[in-house]
């Protein structure tokens, strides 16, 4: 029988056995350093548990900008693991430890006042073929884990509200390569709001831009601006990594 074959009937009929299928079929590899036997090992999630820094980018957003670390290791790695391997599964590694940063930057002040209003984490644009091509947006699903894990109460904090309302217009390159000047020409006027999503932002909580990595800050100030022209202010922006 052909393998895809055996899989999807396999996850039809139990969906313990696709699993154990699964896992004999594709090797499993820590998404932060490549150890075999595990999906995400006990070094890597303790180095994502490293308290968050704040980033001086070259593009300045105009609000504080922080990241779980810089772009090496396993932020280095998981990133790309994500990008260019779809790891779907290292979403939830990453939500906790995206979870764990926006608590302890909760605890210092920088995000959430006082009572419980939900923190809405806004992913940043992607290029709609990228993500396609990745099979749907990584930052979006790791946003989604973070909401995930507030909600079961697995990780503290105030709760998280994900509000996909940014959007990348057509027209913008891939930015690798792409000098600091370039890359702001790239996605200058190329963000916009989904305004069929915007209702998804309510009351006056925390608005927290989340990315994957920070390279110059281009698309980060771009989409500050884009939200700040639809009177939505940003508190923070929150990376894994910055380069
Ligand atoms: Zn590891």
């Amino acid at each position: 029988m052909h393998v895809g074959a055996l899989i999807h009937d396999s996850a039809m009929g139990d969906k313990k056995f696709g699993a154990g299928l699964l896992d004999l079929l594709l090797p499993r590899e820590c998404g932060g350093c490549g150890r075999t036997g595990t999906l995400w090992c006990g070094e890597c999630a303790e180095l994502l548990r490293d308290h968050p820094v704040q980033l001086s980018p070259r593009v300045d957003p105009g609000v504080p900008v922080w990241a779980l670390g810089r772009y090496d290791g396993p932020r280095r790695r998981s990133v790309i693991e994500m990008k260019e391997r779809g790891r779907r599964d290292l979403a939830m590694p990453l939500g906790i430890a995206v979870a764990g940063a926006l608590g302890t930057l909760e605890r210092w002040g920088e995000v959430g006042g006082g009572g419980r209003t939900p923190i809405m984490l806004v992913p940043a644009p992607t290029r709609a073929r990228a993500a396609r091509s990745r099979g749907g947006d990584p930052v979006r699903r790791i946003a989604e884990s973070v909401r995930e894990k507030r909600e079961v109460g697995s990780v503290e904090g105030r709760p998280v509200r994900v509000c996909p309302i940014l959007r990348m217009t057509r027209g913008v390159r891939d930015s690798v390569g792409l000098s600091a000047a370039d890359r702001v020409t790239n996605v200058n006027g190329h963000v916009s709001l989904d305004t069929t999503a915007v209702s998804s932002i309510v009351g006056d909580g925390d608005i927290v831009l989340l990315d994957d990595v920070l390279t110059t800050g281009a698309t980060a100030a771009e989409s500050v601006r884009a939200l700040a022209l639809s009177g939505i202010r940003t508190t923070l922006v929150l990376v894994l990594a910055g380069a």
